[in-house]
């Protein structure tokens, strides 16, 4: 049976505000509910002492704040965590967590699945099923914070930075990710900087546009090619949004605040986009713009029908931007031995009405 109470986890701190104030509730009530949740970790109403009892029963009556079931839990020797989160229609989905040096990452997924169906991601791999709630959303985080709590030799790990890229595209699920945005940001919730909160985008151009409108966070964007005869076989979202528009658009993202820059994922597929041209060329892309490269070993998974490039290959590409002035870092692969790597991640699909969709128009619509 379907619990047709609201989630309190989809709504940020706005959207609870004019929630209990809907309820007939005082609108401070919001900022209580959200440090119990995400500051405390108190899910139980009756545990939430300062509030009514009147107020309690009636959010008992009307609402949930509705967890998934934790399906797998596994630690990497590296510590790095993976969750496979169950929710509530059967279908489940990856979030990893990352713990390095200074601060510890949280790869967060938006979608059941993805749609956009690059060529060397599991995700895609998989189809489309649907778009993750707010709820579906922020609750990777709590369950992150509350389980690296509870676990043996986790209890010292916490939660720095969270990136928007476990399963699917965030910027096909506008309308749930900017309040999750929200709640990550929120002094009252996970208060994260907004440099600590990263979406990553495969370069759907005009949902860029509308996240800066709505939302202050950092950039990422999957680029892989220097030209669009190559990043049309890759990313094939690019045959409708193509280099030149999505270099417009990230010119956009940064005008107006020297601060900021765009950090492009270039995932490294032995020679398909690994060779010196490939980097020169990319230089000729890069090099005025306020860009970091993040080159991203290809994390392999059955049937892809490519290679990781070889470490001698991925530091040639790398010392020719470098020497042309292009800020590159290395993502090193973590979490090996649990499959927890990018583009790995590929949750149980419960709908097998899953589809492929490859030059998608993103369904906006009412999300936005
Ligand atoms: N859909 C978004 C965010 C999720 S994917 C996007 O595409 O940006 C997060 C990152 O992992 C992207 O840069 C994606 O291109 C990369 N990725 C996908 N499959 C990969 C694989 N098999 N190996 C390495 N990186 C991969
Ligand atoms: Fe979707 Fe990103 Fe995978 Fe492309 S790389 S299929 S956009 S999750």
């Amino acid at each position: 049976m379907t619990d047709e109470r609201v989630n309190l986890l989809d709504f940020d701190r706005q959207g609870l505000t004019d929630y209990m104030v809907s309820l007939g509730e005082k609108p401070y009530r919001a900022r209580q509910l959200l440090q119990w949740i995400y500051q405390r970790g108190v899910t139980a109403f009756d545990d939430m002492t300062d509030l009514s009892k009147v107020s309690r029963a009636k959010l008992a009556e009307q609402t949930v704040i509705s967890l998934p079931e934790v399906a797998l839990e596994q630690v990497s020797s590296d510590g790095t965590v993976k969750w496979l989160f169950r929710m509530h229609d059967g279908n489940s989905i990856e979030t990893v967590y990352i713990p390095e040096a200074e601060r510890g990452t949280l790869c967060v997924s938006s979608q059941v699945g993805c749609a956009l169906d690059c060529s060397f991601c599991a995700t895609g791999r998989q189809g489309f099923n649907r778009n993750l709630t707010t709820g579906e959303i922020i609750v990777q985080v709590f369950m992150a914070v509350n389980r690296l709590a509870v676990l043996p030799k986790c209890q010292d790990q916490r939660v720095t930075n969270v990136v928007m890229m476990g399963m699917g595209e965030p910027l096909a699920n506008l309308g749930a990710l900017v309040p999750s945005l929200n709640l990550m940001m929120d002094d009252l919730a996970y208060g994260l900087s907004k440099r600590r909160v990263t979406v990553s985008t495969s370069g759907i151009v005009p949902a860029m546009d509308r996240l800066t409108d709505r939302v202050d966070v950092s950039l990422a964007v999957s680029l892989h090619a220097p030209n669009d005869a190559l990043r049309d076989q890759l990313v094939p979202i690019n045959i409708k949004y193509p280099i030149s528009e999505l270099m417009a658009a990230c010119q956009r993202y940064v005008s107006g605040d020297r601060k900021k820059h765009v950090l492009f994922e270039y995932v490294m597929l032995q020679g398909v986009n690994d060779l010196p041209e490939h980097a020169h060329e990319l230089v000729g892309l890069l090099r005025d713009f306020p860009a970091k490269v993040n080159l991203i070993p290809f994390n392999p998974f059955p049937q892809s029908g490519y290679k990781r490039s070889s470490n001698n290959a991925i530091r040639r590409f790398s010392t020719i931007l470098t020497d042309a002035g292009v800020l590159t870092l290395r993502r090193t692969t973590r979490g090996d031995d649990i499959d927890a790597a990018c583009g790995q991640l590929a949750g149980d699909i419960e709908d097998k009405s899953r589809r492929h969709v490859r030059f998608i128009e993103p369904r906006f619509g009412e999300q936005l």
